[in-house]
């Protein structure tokens, strides 16, 4: 039998903790509008995305050359598997993400997907083949259908709605007052951060990426919300290759593998039950956020019975 430890109301927690956030994700592509720093090779082909299979060997990488960031890190994550990536802030996680993105070029060692390094490839289908779930949806002043296929403009109207449907909104959008056709954003009918997640994982999902890169929501969501996008997650990327970086420890539970990122250094890998039975600092920092979320004590319980 495992001990693990956890909190009375497991899920029913909020996460308060200040951290940098998938509104980075948004940063990156108005980054990638003003600064093309990046060319493509002369001969950059497409990348030929088959399984979706992502790789990082040996990456060394810093902003600067006065400060590594990135000290050499190796992971994989198989094609339809998922690998988070956790850590303290500034540990290099979202670091990580703008690499595989090729926003910057690393200083030694590669990345590839499908075996291509990704500097030998055009940055156009690189990009078209990794869906990225932002935190912070932005939503334009449309029909909430448009905010959907915005995601695939070419997508029939069928297929729009099996990705709502996937993603779990088509029923809320069903019971709006015009429907597909109701105006949302700014101007429009406001969605909850909650719903425009789900918007953002339609989306995401029409454009049928073979890689999905999932930038933690931080802010505080009501719990009942938080359980619903975190099944609505667990759902759609299933069978998808998915990167996670993750601030909730319990978003992260079911990844096939778990990375601790520390100071650029892998300093722990394994599942969410080797983690905790190896009681390193992953197992610390799931018992701190525990107690931090709940506010509650920690009580030993043993779920392995
Ligand atoms: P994490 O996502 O784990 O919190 P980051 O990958 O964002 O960490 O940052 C890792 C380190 O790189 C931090 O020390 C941060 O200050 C630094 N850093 C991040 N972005 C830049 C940048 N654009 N220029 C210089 N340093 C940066
Ligand atoms: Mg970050």
């Amino acid at each position: 039998l495992i001990q693990l430890y956890l909190p009375l109301n497991f899920l029913g927690f909020v996460y308060r903790e200040i951290k940098q956030s998938l509104t980075d994700m948004e940063q990156m592509f108005r980054l990638l509008d003003e600064e093309r720093e990046i060319e493509d090779a002369p001969d950059a082909a497409e990348l030929v995305v088959d399984k979706g299979e992502v790789r990082f060997e040996d990456v060394k990488f810093g902003y600067s050359a006065a400060r590594p960031i990135l000290k050499g890190i190796s992971f994989e994550v198989p094609a339809g598997k998922s690998v988070a990536l956790v850590g303290p802030s500034g540990a290099g996680k979202s670091t990580i993400s703008r690499l595989l993105f090729r926003f910057y070029d690393i200083d030694s060692g590669a990345i590839r997907i499908d075996g291509q390094d990704i500097r030998t490839v055009t940055q156009d289908s690189l990009r078209r083949a990794i869906g990225i779930v932002p935190q912070d949806t932005v939503l334009f002043n449309d029909s909430i259908y448009y905010n959907i296929a915005y995601g695939r403009p070419s997508a029939s109207r069928e297929e729009v709605e099996e990705a709502a449907r996937l993603a779990s909104i088509h029923d809320f959008v069903l019971g709006l007052p015009e429907g597909y056709e109701t105006t949302v954003g700014e101007r429009g009918l406001k969605l909850s951060g909650g719903e425009k997640q789900r918007v953002a994982i339609a989306r995401t999902l029409l454009k049928r990426p073979k890689i999905f890169l999932f930038d933690e929501a931080t802010s505080a969501l009501d719990s009942q919300t938080e359980k619903a996008i975190q099944s609505s997650l667990s759902e759609v990327s299933h069978n998808y290759t998915t990167l996670i970086i993750a601030h909730r420890l319990s978003t992260v539970i079911d990844a096939d593998e778990i990375i601790v990122l520390r100071d650029g250094e892998i300093s722990e890998r394994g599942s969410h039950t080797e983690l905790l039975a190896r009681d390193g600092i992953y197992a610390a920092m799931w018992r701190e956020q525990m107690r931090e979320e709940t506010g509650a004590d920690v009580r030993e319980l043993d779920v392995a019975g």
